[in-house]
């Protein structure tokens, strides 16, 4: 049987969110001993939207930091930036040539974003086409991504299935590897939209990961509730609470949200809870984020020594793509 085969990324847009965090980057560290792990910050898609060089910069080194704050290991798995490794560019352009126009126009996130309005970048059109590339580059059987990616993954599996079948087999069709709780957390004081790293940077409903105990608290305290009294597990009838199970469940790993809602009679109660759960999950990745915010060269090693692998991993998909294509 095939090697299990690891790839995830994540842009490096805005500060790391507990989103980011539960629906992701933790669970990259749950699964990096099991087979090849292939993460990067996957810079060149932040590229897609407004951006700033400077801030671009200090968050691709956060983001890669709180990558090892958050306990990958380089030495089990190959950490890198994505710009460092030309290959994915290249993949994307034989991807572009296999995809279609009209499937791009119908992605949500970019009728969300772009779509209509003056100034949208054409890469954010096929951003989702970079994607496909960064993870068919590494031959990725499993993809561990938050709930917001799934249409996202599905085109790639599309453009894997469609470029093997025009020009034989090169690439693997990956599975989406869902998070089992709390694979979409939403913002604590609008829970009908996502918590996103691209909420403004003082936005009282989103939890940074590098936010104080404190400020963590006073968030998850004035998190929107509903107006009822009963503390039950219904994202429908009531987000903001339901919202808040998952946050518990993700943090404490209790996949029976249910029951879990059942232990609370009130919403104080229950809230105190998450804050605490919070504050807990994030004390250990905090400690480790400040002694490696000291030593700035040993981050960018790791990263250097990173893409050296990912590219020698790469390249014989790429070499073969070209091959196939009929380069
Ligand atoms: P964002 O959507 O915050 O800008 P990215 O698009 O870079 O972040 O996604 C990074 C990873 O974090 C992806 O796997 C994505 O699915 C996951 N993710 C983002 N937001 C959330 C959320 N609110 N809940 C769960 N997972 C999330």
């Amino acid at each position: 049987e095939r090697q299990r085969v690891v790839f995830s990324g994540i842009k490096p847009t805005g500060r790391l969110t507990l989103g980011n965090h539960l629906g992701a980057l933790r669970r990259f560290a749950d699964v990096q001993y099991t087979g090849r792990c292939v993460f990067s910050v996957v810079d060149l898609h932040a590229l897609t939207v407004d951006h700033r060089p400077a801030r671009l910069r200090a968050l691709t080194r956060e983001t890669a930091t709180l990558y090892l704050a958050a306990g990958l290991d380089p030495d089990a798995c190959v950490l890198f930036r994505q710009s460092d490794v030309p290959l994915h560019a290249e993949l994307s352009f034989l991807l572009e040539c296999t995809a279609y126009v009209g499937e791009l126009n119908r992605m949500i996130q970019y009728k969300e974003k772009g779509r209509g309005r003056p100034g949208t970048r054409v890469s954010l059109l096929t951003y989702p086409v970079l994607m496909a590339a960064d993870i068919l580059a590494y031959r990725a059987s499993e993809v561990p991504v938050g709930d917001d990616q799934r249409q996202h993954l599905e085109l790639a599996r599309d453009l894997a299935v469609r470029f093997n079948r025009a020009y034989g087999t090169v690439f693997v069709v990956p599975e989406m590897a869902p998070a089992q709780v709390a694979a979409r957390v939403m913002n604590l004081q609008d829970p009908r939209r996502k918590m996103s790293k691209d909420d403004p940077d003082d936005a009282p409903g989103t939890i940074r990961l590098l936010d104080p105990p404190d400020v963590v608290r006073r968030k998850v305290m004035r998190a929107v509730t509903d107006s009822g009294t009963r503390v039950r597990y219904d994202l429908e009838g009531s987000p903001g609470v339901g919202n808040l199970i998952e946050i518990l469940g993700g943090c404490v790993g209790e996949p029976d949200l249910e029951s879990l809602a059942d232990r609370y009679t009130s919403y104080g109660s229950l809230k105190r809870d998450v804050a605490d759960a919070v504050i807990a999950l994030l004390e250990p990745l905090q400690q480790r984020y400040a002694d490696l915010a000291d030593d700035p060269g040993t981050v960018e090693a790791i990263l250097r020594k990173g893409a050296e692998r990912a590219a020698e991993l790469a390249a014989p998909t790429i070499t073969a793509a070209k091959q196939a294509i009929g380069l």
